[in-house]
């Protein structure tokens, strides 16, 4: 017994641990959905978001370039204007008054922050005055290609990126010729941009030169030469074979997205100085984009994980609420089927299947529990009398002897019962049996059980009483048979034997046998009376 109910334990465990639970396989289905749709937005969202950040970055930067250049073109312009009305006002001065010449020239300098120096050449190519003021330079013939070019077109000039011969500067040289009033030419006034040092460019772009993002922009001249970039060590440096640069040196300009010489996938837009023939390019890294890009996703993330907690939670405690009367019919079925409860009444439930679930469940073991207590009825019952049978006897007394309640037993024979079946027929005698059961039951105690034992022989179980009481109570039922109008037409006696428990006996069988001794000697003495064992055992 013990090991089946261990093996159903077991088994019961098995099925739990191994199936699938209702809430469970409802918050599986909702995240796996909402993971899906989650997974789809956040891809189309990702792959919307990027080519549109993409674009947007790539417009920015063509229109900043565009910005640049038209300031840059306006700077040359002014520079130009400020060298050429400087180169107006030398005619009529005469270089020899150097002290002039020096003044005036620093003066040109320095109410501008246009040029690092601004230099005077006469039109032997000699450096007549420069400032400031230096005194190596001056009256020595000008050395560099920059300056000797501008002497020889006697026109407007500005220089393409070169290093000094001298001091090794990386710069730029705008100048203007000068004539004289005959037309006749005087040399060169011209400026220098000291494209490593504080210049104009940083003045003008400075604050440009890097954003948060990450992005910057950088100037090449006409041969694609770095005039200016955030890392001032690469001034100088020529980048002609970038992609954007060939793109302007070839005269374009536009936006792209391109890989830089160091292998960076950037986004640049990039426009020509016409003044200059310069070039502009704006450029963020592609990894900018994608910082915003991840950022947004993540944001994105964050305000559908709290909806998706909530909604989790609730499927959560609607699938259990859902699962609540499987599990609490389960726990019933078991219950009533060990018969350990009551059925309960039906509680309506909110849930159209599983209300009805409950309903039949519940129907269902209410026959169930109608057809066992029937059967139960049935296998205790004496269908003749009514009475308890010989079983349910049995399992009383050996219940009171378990518990030690004391008792007595009464044995009791209808005398001659076969003649009255032989003279008033078998029907008759069954009328007589019920008659004197419904006479015994009349004469017993609730709490005392009387059972047909077989044939025309009944017991009677009095708790709690003793052998003599039990005598009291037998006769009295032997006096109320005797006297009774029975359904034939004479009157019928009984016969019984009386035992005590414990008093004579702690077994059963021994107890039934005692009584059932009594009774044969109340039988041996004539029949219609009752004899206690003891009394055998005294005679
Ligand atoms: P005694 O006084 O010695 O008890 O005599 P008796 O005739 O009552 O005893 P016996 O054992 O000789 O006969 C019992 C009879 O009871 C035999 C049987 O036909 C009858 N009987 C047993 N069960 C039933 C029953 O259910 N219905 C009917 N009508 N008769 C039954
Ligand atoms: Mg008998
Ligand atoms: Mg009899």
């Amino acid at each position: 017994m013990i090991a089946k109910n261990k093996a159903s334990r077991w088994r019961r465990k098995a099925r739990t641990y191994k199936k699938i639970s209702l809430p469970a396989l409802l918050s599986g289905l909702v995240t796996i959905s909402v993971l899906m749709t989650l997974t789809i937005m956040f891809i189309s969202s990702y792959t919307t978001q990027k080519q549109s950040l993409i674009d947007n970055t790539l417009s920015l930067n063509y229109s900043s370039a565009a910005q640049m250049s038209q300031t840059l073109d306006s700077l040359f312009q002014s520079m130009q204007n400020s060298l050429k009305y400087a180169a107006d006002y030398f005619p009529q001065k005469d270089y020899s008054d150097t002290k002039k010449l020096d003044s005036t020239l620093e003066l040109i300098q320095r109410s501008s922050n246009y040029f690092n120096s601004v230099a005077l050449v006469d039109d032997k190519g000699v450096v007549r005055s420069i400032s400031p003021y230096s005194g190596l330079s001056v009256g020595v013939q000008v050395s560099s290609d920059a300056a000797k070019k501008a002497m020889e077109l006697k026109a407007p000039y500005i220089s393409e990126a070169y290093q000094t011969p001298r001091t090794k500067r990386r710069n730029v040289f705008v100048s203007e010729p000068i004539f004289d009033a005959a037309g006749q030419f005087k040399g060169t006034i011209g400026g220098n941009i000291y494209l490593q040092e504080n210049n104009i460019l940083n003045l003008s772009f400075g604050s440009q030169l890097r954003t948060s993002n990450g992005s910057y922009f950088f100037i090449v001249d006409a041969k694609g030469t770095l005039l200016f970039h955030p890392d001032t060590k690469r001034i100088g440096e020529d980048i002609s074979k970038n992609e954007i640069v060939q793109k302007l040196l070839d005269n374009q300009t536009g936006k792209e997205q391109y890989k830089n010489l160091a292998g960076i996938d950037s986004l640049a837009g990039y426009q020509k100085v016409p003044a200059t023939d310069w070039g502009v390019v704006v450029v963020s890294p592609t990894q900018t984009v994608y910082d915003q890009l991840n950022e947004h996703i993540r944001m994105l993330l964050l305000y559908t994980s709290v909806p998706f907690l909530i909604l989790t939670l609730i499927v959560i405690r609607v699938a259990r609420k859902l699962a609540s009367p499987f599990v609490y019919l389960a726990d019933l079925v078991n219950q009533v089927d060990q018969g350990k409860v009551d059925l309960p009444t039906m509680k309506p439930h909110w849930n159209r299947e599983a209300d009805l679930l409950t309903r039949t469940v519940l129907g269902a073991l209410v026959n169930f529990r109608k057809q066992t207590d029937q059967l139960t009825y049935d296998a205790r019952t004496d269908v003749l009398t009514g009475m308890t049978n010989r079983r349910t006897f049995e399992e009383v007394i050996q219940q009171w002897i378990d518990e030690q309640t004391p008792f007595s037993i009464i044995v009791l024979d209808i005398d001659r019962f076969k003649s009255i079946n032989d003279t008033y027929g078998h029907h008759a005698g069954d009328e007589v049996l019920k008659h004197i059961a419904g006479l015994i039951r009349l004469a017993v105690r609730p709490q005392d059980v009387s059972s047909r034992f077989g044939g025309e022989e009944f017991v009677v179980l009095l708790r709690h009483t003793g052998a003599e009481t039990a005598y009291q109570i037998a006769e009295f039922i032997r006096v109320s048979v005797e006297e009774s109008i029975m359904p034939i037409d004479r009157s019928v006696t009984i016969s019984a034997g009386i035992a005590e428990y414990p008093l004579h006996s702690s077994s059963a069988t021994e107890l039934f046998h005692l009584a059932d001794t009594a009774l044969y000697q109340a039988k041996e003495e004539g029949r219609n009376r009752t004899v206690t064992i003891q009394t055998v055992e005294r005679l």
